[in-house]
């Protein structure tokens, strides 16, 4: 047998696996993302970095991106274009590739992007861009909005990633990629460009394809009417009795293509994968618990701590699970500076005073009605009486509505209505332009993280997990990774009816119960151990870092990946 070193075996300008992903938050200030899932993607190719992996990534350029979110002085919410100039962070590839809409060749070109981890691994992004000279106007603008458009726009979006990226990562000459991991639905068209350049080896496409879905929301998945596919997509490469066969008869599903067509799809927690399959029966989809990137997301002040008593956790950050034994007050001191400077940002955005030795409660999320941001407010009497017998709460929230999702607009004028009735009485205050610098900032300057989210319909939740590692104790209905990450008293606080007490599918309005005993743990348990001892809480914020901090992580979570999926 030879032997061969293994970096011989592992080059990483041959990756193996090659990641699909519509959104991926590269860094903050590039708006290439919308929130949780691009989060996820980013965080997860931050480890792929780390763990070195011969892994390649592929999305589109979203030359707009999102929105920019501006809040009037009522609470409704505005939407601007992002403005971001790619050349100033990555770098135009001289490959272009096409592909067939409307009949037309839309030519794409890719940008460059590198994820860089602190140890020198590198994981290459590549951002096809359909905005080229020879394109028809209308097609360059494909590449322009992440999640804006109509169905037809959606659709041509999905080619250009699925069909596109698989011809792009061809004409980079990577020819030893083994697996295509498709980051939710919309990289699905994917399975259709290797069953073409198969022969139609289902076998062979199943053997290659991984999947992950992410929402639990019927309404969440991507469908298509036949009459529109039929219209936009290239039939003779791609007949639509061929995609019936594996997208469903009467649309195309995104989630059931991916599943028919990969040989390991999972789900992102446990609770989501038992839905998921009741949602989808017949698969087997397993779970692979979200995570985020730890490095990342830990603030400077508690990095430093880290640094100080934790050997490598910027790369390994397992080694969080030793955090309990830091000093008390060295994690009080990095959290009061953290919490200082969030505080001065609120001033500096609303002029409002917050005073660092009140409790403080943090809740920013994407804007939409199941997350249910305002029930915290479902009783101000109620809320009022529990600042009085147990001491005073302030609260920072923020998060974007979609700019169809008007559920999602209300939300966010009610907690600007909300605050006026309070009348700082309990300081309320909603921050504008949500992005992942100001996640950053709230999941480390607050007390307690609040997520009181409509049970089943979080799949994961991976904010509470930042949280976490910043020695912020989540506050959270039992559903997605906080059923896994609870421990009573120990790592937060539940709300409410626990995971097996409430049927799949219930969307039963449980607002009252719910509410109820938010208010009643703020007023016996959360804030007498905020205000009266001080010890048992920071204990608490220690066993949030080392028993969810170590665990909730990318690292852990790619891992998983290479094991059951990457290699199997
Ligand atoms: C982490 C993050 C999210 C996802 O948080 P959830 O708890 O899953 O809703 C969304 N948006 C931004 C900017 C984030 O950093």
């Amino acid at each position: 047998m030879e032997l061969k070193k293994i970096e011989e075996v592992i080059e990483p300008t041959h990756p193996r696996i090659a990641y699909f992903s519509m959104e991926i938050a590269l860094q903050s200030d590039i708006p290439t993302y919308s929130g949780g899932l691009g989060v996820l993607a980013g965080d997860t190719l931050r480890a792929a970095a780390d763990l070195k992996l011969p892994l390649v990534a592929v999305s589109l350029l979203h030359a707009e991106g999102y929105f920019d979110q501006s809040v009037d002085p009522d609470g409704n919410q505005s939407e601007q274009p992002s403005k971001w100039n790619p050349a100033d962070f990555m770098e135009l590839m001289p490959n272009d590739v096409s592909v067939k809409i409307e009949g037309r060749d839309v030519k794409l070109k890719a940008w460059r992007y590198e994820i860089e981890s602190v140890n020198g691994g590198i994981i290459p992004v590549f951002l096809l861009d359909a905005d080229v000279e020879g394109n028809e106007e209308q097609d360059r603008q494909l590449t322009k909005r992440l999640y804006g458009g109509d169905r037809s726009y959606r659709l041509k979006q999905e080619i250009i990633l699925g069909i596109g990226g698989v011809r792009l990562v061809e004409s980079l000459g990577f020819d030893k990629l083994e697996k295509f991991h498709m980051n939710e639905g919309h990289a699905s068209l994917l399975t259709l460009e290797l069953l073409k350049d198969s022969d139609n080896n289902e076998e062979l496409v199943k053997d290659v394809c991984v999947f992950t879905t992410h929402t639990p929301v019927a309404a969440g998945h991507d469908k298509f009417d036949y009459n529109l596919v039929q219209s936009i997509i290239d039939t003779e490469n791609f007949p639509i009795d061929l995609i019936k066969k594996y997208a469903g008869d009467s649309e195309l599903n995104t989630t059931q293509l991916a599943l028919n067509l990969s040989g390991f799809s999972n789900a992102v927690a446990k609770k989501h994968s038992v839905v998921s399959k009741n949602m989808f029966p017949g698969y087997n989809i397993r779970a692979i618990t979200n995570g985020i990137h730890s490095n990342t997301w830990t603030c400077d002040e508690l990095a430093e701590v880290f640094d100080k008593h934790l050997e490598d956790w910027r790369v390994d950050p397992f080694n969080l699970r030793s955090a309990v034994v830091i000093p008390s007050n060295e994690i009080w001191e990095a959290h009061q500076n953290a919490k200082r400077r969030l505080f001065q940002v609120i001033k500096e955005k609303t002029d409002i005073d917050y005073d660092p030795e009140i409790f403080t409660i943090g809740f920013a999320r994407r804007a939409t009605g199941y997350k249910r941001a305002h029930l915290i407010f479902h009783d101000l009497k109620r809320l009022r009486e529990v600042v009085k017998n147990a001491g005073n709460i302030q609260i920072v929230f923020a998060g974007k509505a979609h700019p169809n999702d008007g559920e999602g607009k209300d939300n966010i004028k009610r907690i600007y209505d909300v605050a006026k009735e309070l009348g700082g009485e309990v300081k309320v205050v909603f921050l504008e332009g949500y992005d992942m610098d100001l996640a950053k900032l709230m999941v480390s300057g607050v007390d307690v993280w609040l997520n009181t989210p409509m049970r089943p319909r979080e799949a994961s939740g991976t904010s509470g997990m930042k949280a976490a590692h910043n020695g912020v104790p989540n506050f959270s209905v039992l559903d997605g990774w906080w059923i896994e990450g609870h421990a009573e008293n120990i790592t937060g606080w539940g709300i409410g009816h626990k995971p097996t007490e409430v049927s799949l599918d219930a969307d039963a309005n449980v607002d009252d119960e719910d509410a109820k005993d938010i208010y009643s743990k703020l007023e016996y348990v959360i804030l007498p151990t905020y205000y009266s001892r001080r010890d048992e809480w920071i204990h608490i914020m220690k066993n949030a870092i080392a028993f969810n901090g170590s665990f909730f992580t990318t690292r852990r979570m790619v891992l998983q990946y290479v094991s059951k999926a990457y290699i199997r």
